[in-house]
């Protein structure tokens, strides 16, 4: 892969010392800033400004490839043949995982819960398939145990090797430095002034390593922005105990790649956990997250979706009035590769049979057009 591209990454330029961290360059990096001056507008926000994370990688995008680019990185290093992730049925991380691993010559293994059915759980699935990821559905976490020791020991008698394993999300402390740099990336982008030091940055939590690399990198940066985390998953996934550890444990990885990179208190006043945008369940469509992915797709035409991002911008609408004079960031975490043409000719019923009730039953209410 492209090592050279190391030198591109900003934290690494800030700390040439964690050239040592396993990384390879995935994505296309740095992602553009817009200016959201229609939507703005609208909201009587001025200073809304919009990072394109959905234009972060040309197999796929969205926040995932960040974290990737580390967690593959180590997986390479350390010599594996494959890896193996978990998320939902839906699962973008699941998706990007498999998509990168196969560009990266690794066998996949994504181990996949039930969810609420949508347009993108059938996409996702059929993407992963044609990537060919060899997706396994799981009934729940005990089944999800079973079948991981039986992949484990297939992998082992039949390529010598154990899978190099992702946590949920990729949100890991290796995987969280992959924002640790985008706020890094962030900076440079103020400096040279494609916008103003965002007062506050909104961005959907799921596993949390998105918002938690942010707080770390913004404090390493020195960027005194706020992070506004809107939770879309219930605890252990996303939780207010989890923020410190994560942000000690990635923090610690970096201090002792680079004894240089200091060890930060938790900027507890920075950052922000927002609950009741979820709704009633993870990947449940809410009414106010429909209706802000609408809005914004009217006055920006930019696509944003109900499990995540949507009730993100939910958040940040229902606060508009007390926004209106700040530089205010959204952070858009979503895929925007559109994959139809590769799954076009790929057929569900090539998809093992406990998948093929996402095609053959319909999606939930707020996703039907
Ligand atoms: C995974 C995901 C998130 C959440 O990121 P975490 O780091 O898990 O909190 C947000 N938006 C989208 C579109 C995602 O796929």
């Amino acid at each position: 892969m492209n090592e050279s591209c190391n030198a591109d990454l900003p934290l690494f330029d800030a700390y040439p010392g964690l050239r040592a961290l396993p990384y390879r360059a995935l994505g296309t990096l740095p992602t553009p800033v817009t200016h959201l001056a229609t939507f703005g507008a609208e909201l009587g926000m001025p200073g809304l400004y919009l990072k394109r994370d959905d234009q972060s990688g040309a197999l796929y995008a969205g926040n995932k490839v960040r974290k990737l680019e580390f967690l593959l990185g180590h997986a390479l290093d350390s010599d594996a043949k494959s890896v193996l992730t978990f998320g939902a049925a839906g699962s973008n991380h699941a998706l990007a995982t498999a998509i990168y691993a196969e560009q990266c010559g690794l066998r996949c293994h994504s181990m996949l819960v039930p969810q609420h059915n949508a347009h993108s759980v059938r996409r996702n699935l059929l993407r992963g398939h044609a990537a060919r990821s060899t997706l396994h559905a799981c009934a729940g976490r005990p089944g999800v145990v079973v079948r991981v020791a039986q992949i484990f020991k297939d992998e082992l008698l039949q390529h010598g090797r154990f899978p190099s394993v992702f946590p949920p999300g990729g949100s890991s402390p290796l995987g969280t430095i992959g924002f640790v740099n985008a706020a890094f990336e962030l900076k440079q982008q103020i400096d040279a002034g494609l916008l103003p030091a965002p007062d506050v940055i909104y961005v959907a939590s799921g596993t949390m390593g998105t918002c938690v690399g942010l707080l770390l990198g913004l404090r390493a940066a020195g960027l005194a922005t706020a992070v506004h985390a809107v939770a879309v998953t219930k605890a252990p996934y996303t939780s207010a105990e989890k923020p410190p550890k994560l942000f000690a444990a990635a923090n610690a990885l970096l201090h002792e790649t680079d004894p240089n990179f200091p060890v930060f208190d938790y900027p507890a006043e920075r950052f922000t956990l927002r609950q009741g945008f979820m709704g009633r369940d993870y990947a449940l469509y809410t009414e106010a997250g429909c209706a802000a992915v609408a809005k914004i797709r009217a006055a920006e035409g930019v696509a944003l979706e109900g499990t995540y991002t949507g009730k993100a911008l939910a958040a940040l609408m229902a606060d508009a009035p007390d926004l209106a004079g700040k530089t205010v960031l959204f952070w858009n975490s979503y895929n925007g590769v559109d994959v139809s043409d590769v799954i076009a000719d790929v057929d569900y019923r090539r998809l093992p049979p406990a998948f093929h009730r996402y095609f053959e039953d319909d999606v939930q209410p707020l996703d039907r057009d």
